[in-house]
Formats: structure tokens, sequence, C-alpha cells
């Protein structure tokens, strides 16, 4: 496996294919757009060499029998499905943030190894072997895999055949015997800049007519014909920045715009071709368990939040006892997340490919759970904090030492704790509620009305009123209201 300085090599290496602000940036492990992100990955490598999370961080290969990134492995049973949360919530410990450009690509490699199979037993094709020989190479060389599924989608109520234009959803322009050709975009990507490989999954609901989006593969992030641009984000200001004004320097979220401009992805790396009927079972193989371990990375987000908010408390001469109602029902709402993620993987089932799928409704039930408690947690840091946590206002570290009026800060901001300390924690705060550590609770991993869809379709109403009715001595029929 990869030591941390051998993963920013395998990086240094690619070809030069990602912009931001107009300029191409040459090394992303150096440039300030992209280098947080890359220490944030760059830890999972250097946890994997600590034996007190090695367990955590690396496991068994099924295929090889080796030792191999957990990142990279296949979710068999629900101890696997558990050691996911695990791991992510150790990562957010970790870093403080999200370290998204492995997740994604992990989960849709899990979804795939079971559409895969399901789609050969159907269709007799041979989509799984190719599956197993990829990731077979992928766990010896340890690649770093990022995950796009989230297409430009144009007007949200028409199918991707309905567009006005034809590439709002990324598509196969030309089939060929050796391998396809595929036009169009994924946008809001996580973490591509620290990936060595992207894994593409198809949208959801495609018709016959849609079926030249039914399409998944995997490519190098730095194929010949893909252009990626980083969005701009919070963490942008951080080139200006410096000392305790970007509290985390290992660590931070990117998203990325992957523009695909005619690419040919060879058959050996092509997992869906125009299978339009595999599309919707595909993307829910990667709904359950995404949606499972979602729950443990704001656990762990919220972990950091706790500590923090507290620091500030001490700093301001406040004991946490103070806050003890504040901080239980942030507690309550971490481990709310972690644990119906924990449930969701124990009550899963196993696919006849082999990997292990989550229990729908508890996987959809966190998410919305995902969408709403951390965001509270969010408001009670800041409220513990005060106001130099709930917006960072405090002058810059720059200020803070200037010779003309930083001696007259640092009075005013020194509090139970030097004035430096207090600020350090209240930057931590500011990172972690408004700044460049917030993860994507609402929209990541798909939108929470998405999720109370299929909590619908699993509610069981009526055997939940048959319930009732038996309890109730009702033997009468109700008619139906139509309602
Ligand atoms: C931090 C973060 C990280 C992400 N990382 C990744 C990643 O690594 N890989 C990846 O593939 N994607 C990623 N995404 C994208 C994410 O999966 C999408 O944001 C999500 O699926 C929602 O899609 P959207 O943003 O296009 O929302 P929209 O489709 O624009 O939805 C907005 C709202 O409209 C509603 N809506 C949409 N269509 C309809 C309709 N027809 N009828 C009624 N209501 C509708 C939705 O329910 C939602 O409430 C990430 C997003 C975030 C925020």
């Amino acid at each position: 496996m990869k030591s941390p300085e051998q993963y920013k090599e395998s990086l240094r290496k690619m070809r030069v294919n990602i912009y931001k602000f107009g300029e191409l940036i040459s090394d992303v492990t150096t440039h300030p757009a992209t280098r947080a992100t890359i220490e944030g990955h760059a830890q999972i490598f250097k946890a994997a060499q600590n034996p007190e999370y090695q367990d955590i961080l690396t496991t068994t290969s099924s295929l090889s029998g080796d030792r191999i990134s957990r990142y990279l492995s296949l979710i068999k049973n629900a101890d696997d499905m558990i050691a996911n949360s695990k791991m992510k919530r150790l990562m957010f410990n970790l870093t403080g943030t999200c370290t998204g450009g492995r997740c994604v690509g992990w989960t849709a490699l899990n979804a795939m190894w079971a559409s895969t199979y399901d789609m050969d037993q159907k269709l007799g094709t041979d989509y799984h072997e190719r599956m197993k020989n990829w990731l077979a190479w992928a766990q010896k060389q340890d690649i770093t895999l990022a995950g796009a599924l989230t297409d430009p989608k144009g007007d949200r109520t028409k199918p991707p055949s309905k567009q006005e234009d034809p590439d709002m959803n990324l598509r196969i322009l030309e089939g060929r015997d050796d391998g396809i050709i595929v036009r169009g975009a994924k946008v809001m990507i996580c973490g591509v800049a620290a990936a060595n490989e992207i894994f593409v999954l198809p949208g959801m609901g495609y018709e016959a007519e849609d079926k030249d989006y039914a399409v998944s593969f995997v490519i190098p992030r730095d194929i010949e014909g893909l252009t990626i641009v980083e969005a701009r984000h919070p963490s942008d200001l951080r080139e200006f920045e410096e000392s305790f004004d970007i509290p985390v320097k290992m660590g931070g979220i990117t998203q990325a715009y992957l523009l695909f401009e005619d690419v040919f992805v060879p058959k050996e790396r092509v997992f869906m071709k125009r299978e339009h009927d595999f599309s919707h079972e595909a993307v829910m193989n990667f709904i359950m368990p995404y949606r499972s371990a979602i729950g443990a990375c704001v656990a762990g987000q919220g972990d950091v939040m706790i500590g923090a908010a507290v620091l500030v408390a001490q700093a301001n001469g406040l004991s946490e006892k103070t806050f003890r109602e504040k901080l239980t029902k942030m507690s309550i709402n971490n481990e709310t997340t972690f644990g119906c993620g924990i449930a969701a993987a124990t009550l899963g089932k196993k696919h006849p490919s082999g990997v292990w799928l989550c229990d729908p409704l508890l996987a959809n039930v966190n998410k919305v759970h995902v969408a709403t408690l951390p965001y509270e947690t969010k408001i009670l840091a800041q409220d513990i904090s005060g106001g130099i946590g709930e917006t960072g206002c405090i002058p810059s570290y720059k200020d803070f030492n200037d010779e003309r009026y930083g001696h007259l800060i640092q009075k005013y901001l020194k509090a139970c704790s030097s004035a430096e300390d207090r600020v350090k924690a209240a930057r931590l705060v500011e990172w972690l509620t408004v700044g460049a550590g917030i993860p994507g609770c609402m929209h990541g991993g798909g939108s929470p009305e998405g999720a109370k869809l299929i909590i619908r379709a699993n509610m069981e109403i009526e055997d939940k009123v048959k319930m009732a009715k038996r309890l109730a001595g009702i033997e009468q029929e109700n008619k139906k209201t139509g309602q």
C-alpha cells in the first residue's frame, strides 16, 4: 500500500487538466486551491500505517487475499458496513472535514459490483468479469477513486432524451466494438483533484428512449478529452491567509465540474452500455450504503464541533457545565445519525453477487436526519462560542501581530486563555460552521426529498392500519377516499 508521499507522487505524475480562476493547475499537491484536500486525503494513507487505526482503514481483499485500503474493498457483510461508518467518523475526526475523493468512488464500485452481476445473469454480458479485473488492478495500485453521478440535468421535469440540449446528461455518443465515446458533464464532484481515477454512474429513472444515458465506466482522472474545473469555494481566501486564520491545514472539501468532450473509454472499463433497465438499480445500490454511512461523516464533524465549542467556552472563562444541555443535544444529534447508519447496515442483506445492501428505509431516514440535525449542531456550536465563532469576527493574524495596533487587539481578545488560543478555537468553530469545513449535509448523497420518496415507498401504511384495526376491534372495511 502507498505511503502519503507515494500517493502525492502518483498525483504529480498525472496529466494536468484541472483549472481554477482561469489557471491550469500545474501541481495539485502544492496549489492553494487543491493542496488542502490532498493533504486531507494523504492522511488516509498516513492513518493506514498507524497500528491504532489499521483495522479500520485497511482490510483483506476478497479478490487477492492481500491487505488493501478499505476504500477499495468489496463491502460483504454488516461488519464491513459498520467499519465503513467507523472509518468515515475517524477521517472527519482527523481532518475536520470530508475526504470525498474516496467514499463516492468506493460506494459506486460496490453498487456496480451488484449491478454488473445482475446484468450478466440476465443479459449474458461480461461486465462483472471486467469489473473484477479492473478492481484487482485498482487494489494492487492502491489508487484513490472519486465518484461521479450528478449530471447537470437541465430542466428537472424532463428526462434526458427530452432536454433541449442532449448533453445535459452524460451520454454515449458512439458505441464501438473497442469501447464507447462519451459526451456531457458531471458536476459538483468531490475531491477529484485528490483522485487518480473517477468511477462514473448513470442517473436513474431512464426509459428506452434514454438508453444512451445509461452508462457506467471508470477512467483515469487525466484521460484525454476530460477537462476539470474546480468550483469556487469559501476556502479560496486561504491563499491570502496565514497561521491561525487557516485553522485546518490538512483538509478541505473541493468540488469540480467534469467536462467530457468526446472521451474514448476502452471496453474493459465500461460496466454499463445502454442497459437502461438497470440504471435505476445501479443508483439504488449506491444510495443505500452511501446514505447509511454519511451519518458517520456528520457525526465525526459533530465530535470536532463539540470539542471546539468547549474550547472557546473555556477560553471565555465558562465551564463546559454552563452549556451541558446544549452539548448533550449536540451529542444526541451525532449519535442519531451515526446510530441510524449502523442500524441500516445491521439490518441489510447480501446481494447474490456477494456485496452487502443496507436497509433502504433506515438508510433514507438517516439521509433526512443528515439534512437537518447537523445544522442544529452548527447553530449550537456558534451559540456556545459567541460572535467570534459565529462569523469569525476576529481581526486577521496579520492585524493581530501588527506593530502599531496588534498589542491592542491581543489585549481585547484575551479572556481566560491566551488571546491566541482563544482565537484559534474560535477560528475552528467558524471553519466548521460557516467556512471551508462544511460537508454537504443537505444535498450530498442526494436531496432529502428524494430520500422521502423512498421512505414513503417503504412505509407499509396498509399493514399499520390493519394492526391498528385489530387492536381497536374494527372489522369493517373503510371506504377508500382516493386522497
Ligand atoms: C458537498 C457536496 C458534495 C457532493 N459530492 C458529489 C460527488 O462526489 N459526486 C456526485 O456525483 N455528486 C456529488 N454531489 C452532488 C449531489 O449528489 C447533488 O447535489 C444531489 O444529488 C442533488 O442534485 P442537484 O444538486 O442537482 O439538485 P436539484 O436536482 O437541483 O434539486 C434541488 C431541489 O429540487 C427538487 N427536485 C429536483 N427535481 C425535481 C422534480 N422533478 N420534481 C420535484 N422536485 C424536484 C429536489 O428534491 C431538491 O429539493 C455533491 C453535492 C454536495 C452539496
